[in-house]
Parts: structure tokens; sequence; C-alpha cells
């Protein structure tokens, strides 16, 4: 499994982030992998993609309710 605690995040003011991947605001922060190369934090739904697209197979989808 390749969930990331999102729990450690700190409670900032920091309400509307935007997701570094699709630049809608984020509602469920998720942090990228390192090796992502991705800057900032990333929406439950790009996480989800992105999830799929480096490891492809068993994985948990962290936003069924989107789909
Ligand atoms: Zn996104």
């Amino acid at each position: 499994m390749f969930f990331i605690s999102i729990k450690k995040s700190r409670n900032t003011l920091v309400l509307k982030e935007k997701c570094a991947i699709c630049s809608e605001k984020i509602k469920l922060r998720f942090n990228p992998m390192e090796e992502w190369g991705i800057e900032g934090s990333i929406c439950g739904d790009c996480y989800s993609k992105k999830i799929n697209e480096h490891y492809p197979g068993d994985h948990v989808r962290v936003n069924k309710h989107l789909d």
C-alpha cells in the first residue's frame, strides 16, 4: 500500500491550497511521492491517478466517492 498519512499534516491556515496538478482547490490534501517530482500538495483525485500511473495493480482507491 502506498498510503501517506495525511493526519500528520499540520493544521495551517492555508485553506485555499491548490492542487499542484489540476489546480483545483484541495479538499483533502495529499503529499505526492518524492519520485513523482511534484512540488506542493495534490488533491485526492490526482493522488489516486498518480498512484495508478506509477504503481499499477493492487492499490486502494483513495477517492471512490468522487467517481
Ligand atoms: Zn488535483
